[in-house]
C-alpha cells in the first residue's frame, strides 16, 4: 500500500513549487514519481496538423513521491502517514492526529 494516492491533496515541500497544494493526478508506485495537478508543469510546442491549430501547451512533468507531503483530510495539515490494521482492512493513518485517512 501507498502512502499517497491518487486525488489526495498534497503539498510540495521541495523545488520550484515548493509550498504548492495540489490534487494527486496519477502514481508510478514502481518508479516511486507522481503526477500533480499543476505542479512542475513545462510548455510543449506542438506542430499544427490535422485539426489541431499547434502552439504551446501546458503539460505536468513526474516528481518524486518525496518531494510532497499529504494533507491529512482531518488536521488539514502536512502530515506524515504510518500505516494501522483495523479489522483486517489496512488503513493510512496521520502521525500528527492519528486520525485513520481512508475511513471516511
Ligand atoms: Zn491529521
Amino acid at each position: 500500500m501507498k502512502k499517497i494516492k491518487k486525488n489526495d491533496e498534497v503539498i510540495v515541500i521541495t523545488g520550484k513549487d515548493k509550498g504548492k497544494k495540489s490534487k494527486v493526478l496519477s502514481v508510478l508506485p514502481e518508479k516511486g514519481k507522481l503526477f500533480v495537478e499543476k505542479v512542475n508543469v513545462v510548455k510543449k510546442h506542438t506542430k499544427p496538423g490535422q485539426g489541431t491549430p499547434g502552439g504551446i501547451i501546458d503539460k505536468e512533468k513526474q516528481i518524486d513521491v518525496s518531494n510532497v507531503m499529504l494533507i491529512c483530510n482531518y488536521c488539514k495539515k502536512p502530515v506524515k502517514v504510518t500505516f494501522e490494521i483495523v479489522n483486517d482492512k489496512k488503513y493510512r493513518k496521520c502521525k500528527s492526529c492519528g486520525e485513520l485517512i481512508d475511513k471516511k
